[in-house]
This record gives structure tokens, sequence and C-alpha cells, in this order.
């Protein structure tokens, strides 16, 4: 149990196979009512981890979330935001670029929602998406207003070595990064949608281009596996995690999460004992 979170650590994707992932793993845990209880530890030790993170004020800690659409992004974040201090933690979600966005770098708008020390940032999607979206629909990749001259065969390997870079900055800063692509199937995919469309309280979720989206699977997976290939390293592992059973993707993220903030061994600053002294005797001294 105690190794899940390495169990789907991606910390060098040279030879990385997304097929030999299955959505449907559950890593021998059957039973979903222990998974619960297993990340229900999990959020607790996770709660005084963050204390620490906070009091400390010196790391922070990024997790990025990346899935096909209905992959349970909103539900894992909802469920490991459960167990934080929301002072200190924040989610950016990003969607289509807005004009102001598409004005700019593409990296531009990730980089101003990054978390401060001492925080929890959440990315729910990501510059990932710029690997994406962009790569297998040529259209959006046209509203980008990139030169033409710029737009060559070697883009899509110039942006993920851009990602890798910028990455490999961040953690040289102090940002610790965590990325998790919840690998759900296509068929389970097809499941989530249709819910969507018979739940009142879940039509709203439902967006016609989702469908869209489904007849490109296999040119997202494509790009996926080369993401991952690209950008997986030691200081900004990938974590790719079977995600066709909520309870269970939820329960190796919160591993993940807890994991590596208890790696960091976090302290609480210690305060010099004779400023405590006198301050005590400062305050006992009056009313
Ligand atoms: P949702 O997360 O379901 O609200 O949907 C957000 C939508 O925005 C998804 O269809 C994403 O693929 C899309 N999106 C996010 N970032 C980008 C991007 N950089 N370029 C194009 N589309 C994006
Ligand atoms: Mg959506």
């Amino acid at each position: 149990m105690k190794s899940l979170h390495k169990h789907y650590r991606i910390a060098d994707g040279q030879r990385f196979e997304l097929a030999s992932v299955d959505p449907a793993d559950t890593c021998g845990i059957d039973d979903a009512d222990r998974g619960r209880d297993l990340r229900k530890q999990n959020t607790e030790a996770l709660l005084e981890l963050q204390d620490r993170l906070y009091a400390e004020h010196r790391w922070s800690l990024l997790l990025i979330f990346q899935a096909m659409d209905a992959g349970g992004k909103d539900g894992t974040i909802r469920d490991v935001m459960s167990g934080l201090n929301p002072q200190g933690c924040h989610v950016a979600s990003f969607k289509v670029p807005s004009d102001e966005e598409l004005d700019h770098d593409f990296m531009w708008r990730y980089l101003r929602r990054l978390p401060e020390r001492g925080k929890i940032g959440i990315f729910n999607r990501s510059y990932y998406e710029d690997v994406l979206v962009p790569r297998v629909h040529r259209e959006v990749m046209d509203k980008q207003r990139l030169p033409p001259r710029l737009v060559s065969k070697q883009l899509w390997s110039q942006r993920l070595d851009a990602i890798g870079n910028v990455e490999r900055y961040l953690s040289e800063n102090g940002v610790v990064i965590c990325k998790f692509f919840l690998h759900i199937s296509k068929q389970e995919q097809r499941k989530r949608l249709l819910a969507r469309l018979d739940d009142p309280q879940k039509n709203w979720k439902f967006d016609v281009g989702d469908i869209q989206v489904r007849r490109f699977w296999k040119d997202y997976m494509r790009c996926y596996q080369d993401a991952i290939r690209a950008t997986a390293s030691e200081h900004a592992p990938w974590y790719v995690i079977p995600a066709d059973h909520k309870w269970f993707a939820r329960l190796v993220v919160s591993s993940v999460v807890t994991a590596t903030l208890a790696g960091l061994q976090l302290d609480y600053p210690r305060i010099d004992a004779r400023k405590i002294a006198v301050a005590r005797k400062a305050l006992r001294a009056t009313p």
C-alpha cells in the first residue's frame, strides 16, 4: 500500500507507453470502501503537512491535473481540497484562452497563477493543453496568432522543451511539481457523458464539443504520450493514474500528495527561546 505513490510515478518517460496503463486497474485493492478509508487517513495526514508547509514558508506545491472530458478532475480536486486549509491553497481552472490571453505567449496565463511559497496551487488543466488541443485541431492553432514563419514541424517539440525548461526552473526555485493524468477508457467516458445527459443536475456539465473531441481520442492519446515522454522528470514527475474507478484515482492522488509533502521533511520554524521568554514575561506583566 505504501508504494501506491511510487507505482504510477513516471520520472523518466523516454520509453513510456500509455497503452501499458489499464484505466480499470486498482492495484489489487478490490474494495472501494477500503480505498475510501485509506484516503481518509491520507486526508488527515495532509492537513498537518499543509500546516507545516505554510509555517515554513519556503516551498510551494503545484499540482497539475490533466484528463479527457469526464475524466474526474473536478471531483478529485474537490476531494484533495476537502482535506486542506483554504487559506493555504488555491485552484486555477484553465478554459479556452481569452483574447487577452491569446495576445501573449502560451505560457503567460499559467505563470501568473503559480502558488506562492507556503501554498498549494492546483491547476485544473494547464500549459499541457497547448500541446494537445491546438496540436489535434489545427484551426485552434491558427487562433494563437503566432507569426507564420515560427509555425514549423518542430513547434511541438519546441513547446515540450519549453515546458521542460520552465518546470526545471520552477523546481530550482522551490516549486515542487506533481502532474496527474487521470486516465479513463473511451467506454468509461461514454458512460459518464451519457450520465450527464440523463441527470438534470449534471446536464450543465455537458458540452457538445466533448463529442467532437471524442472522435479524436487516438490523436489525444498520442499527444498525451508524447507530452509525458518529453516532460516526465525527477523534479516534475507524471503520475498516470487509472481513473475508470473514481475512488481509486482519488486514493492514488491523495497518496502522492501526502508522500510528496512528507518527503520535504517540513518543519515549523524555530523561534529563539529567549524571544519567547521575553514575550511571555511581557504578556504576564500586563492585565
Ligand atoms: P472544462 O474544463 O470542461 O470546463 O473545459 C474547458 C475547455 O477548454 C476544454 O475543452 C479544454 O480543452 C479547453 N482548453 C483549455 N485550455 C486550452 C488551450 N490552451 N487551448 C485550447 N483549448 C483549451
Ligand atoms: Mg468539459
